[in-house]
């Protein structure tokens, strides 16, 4: 193994590690289930992968409630005819929509971070990190 390509482009050390490896051993959980991150750990974390899409999670939620809420708003104007009662469920029936709609829109823009993420992962595990400096370079492999 070549040891040299791997010191620090920045301050020459030979105290260098793999990021990936780093973090590990500097993150702990403690007994009560609390994590605890070392400084290196923490210049040397892992990129953080998107919140999950919701779209599917509402889109339950309208398939199950419009149609109860339609059925209500239509049994409430047969009581009560055009009034305040009937409006409230055709509004959340509105606003769920909304969120539907808003949550498709987001669906495309989570699938761009995700690919992004991906990359980001790609060129993470090939990145040291010197432990004198904590100057972060990436190492290519050339066998
Ligand atoms: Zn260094």
């Amino acid at each position: 193994m070549k040891v040299k390509k791997y010191r620090c482009q920045k301050c020459g050390a030979s105290n260098t590690q793999k990021c990936s490896i780093a973090y590990q051993q500097g993150v702990s959980t403690g007994f009560r289930g609390e994590t605890s991150i070392s400084g290196i750990a923490r210049l040397a974390a892992p990129p953080t992968a998107p919140a999950p899409s919701r779209f599917k999670f509402i889109l339950a939620i309208c398939l199950l409630a419009v149609p109860i809420l339609l059925l209500i708003a239509v049994v409430l104007f047969m009581l009560e005819g055009i009034s305040v009662a009937p409006a409230v469920p055709l509004l959340i029936s509105g606003y769920l929509f909304y969120l539907l709609v808003r949550s498709m829109g987001r669906r495309t823009h989570i699938a761009a971070l995700k690919k992004e993420y991906e990359q980001d992962l790609d060129l993470y595990q090939r990145l040291w990190i010197c432990r004198d400096c904590g100057h972060i370079y990436e190492v290519v492999e050339s066998n």
